[in-house]
């Protein structure tokens, strides 16, 4: 299993927005992690575990089965632990082509309110599906899984993806948001960081 031509391209945009996300302090240590639907059917690209993700490039993806969850191929590395949250969003959301993670430190503080807030009033909602900031946006946040629950997190994610809401928290770890493209799942994070941080 190869990479299209296209999903070249959009993995070397998805390593740019990984060593943003690092190089802004949202995925250190090892953390973070990222994932492209390919062109070709049944098929997603998924960052390994344990690397720093300020480092990676296209070669180190690992090919996923949306239908299984397993890899379509034999590789020597092992595919980033939270993969499952990626394989859920893939299959609730059709449109959702690339999924990015990381740990942004308003979006944390903020989910570990007990009862976090539903933002309003804000203009950053516009951002997140929200036709005004007269409307109500209430951001899905779940119980963050210990790894154990986490290999069988997916169909929990599918559950609690939102038609008009672009992305999931999980509380106490970080966000994970979806778009055509890596850079407008990015846009999301960085909507959902300014919200939290100006509550
Ligand atoms: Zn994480």
């Amino acid at each position: 299993v190869v990479p299209s031509a296209l999903d070249k391209v959009l993995l070397k945009e998805l390593c740019v927005i990984a060593r943003r996300c690092y190089e802004r302090g949202w995925s250190f240590g090892t953390a973070g992690n990222f994932s492209l639907r390919s062109t070709q059917p049944d098929l997603f690209w998924q960052s390994p575990t344990g690397l720093c993700k300020g480092e990676l490039n296209p070669d180190l993806f690992l090919p996923i089965r949306i239908s299984t969850g397993h890899l379509a191929s034999s590789e020597r590395c092992r595919p980033s632990g939270e993969m499952p949250v990626h394989l859920g969003v893939f299959r609730a959301v059709e449109s959702a082509r690339s999924v990015v993670h990381c740990h942004p430190p308003g979006v944390v503080r903020w989910s570990k309110n007990p009862a976090p807030p539903v933002f309003h009033g804000d203009e950053m909602q516009k951002h997140l599906g929200c036709h005004s900031h007269k409307e109500e946006l209430a951001v899905p946040n779940l119980v963050n899984p210990t790894p154990e629950e986490m290999a069988n997190f997916a169909p929990q994610v599918a559950e609690h993806v939102k038609p008009k809401v672009p992305l999931i928290v999980l509380a106490g770890h970080g966000v994970y948001a979806w778009g055509k493209t890596p850079m407008e799942a990015l846009s999301y994070i960085e909507a959902l960081e300014v919200l939290c941080a100006t509550q």
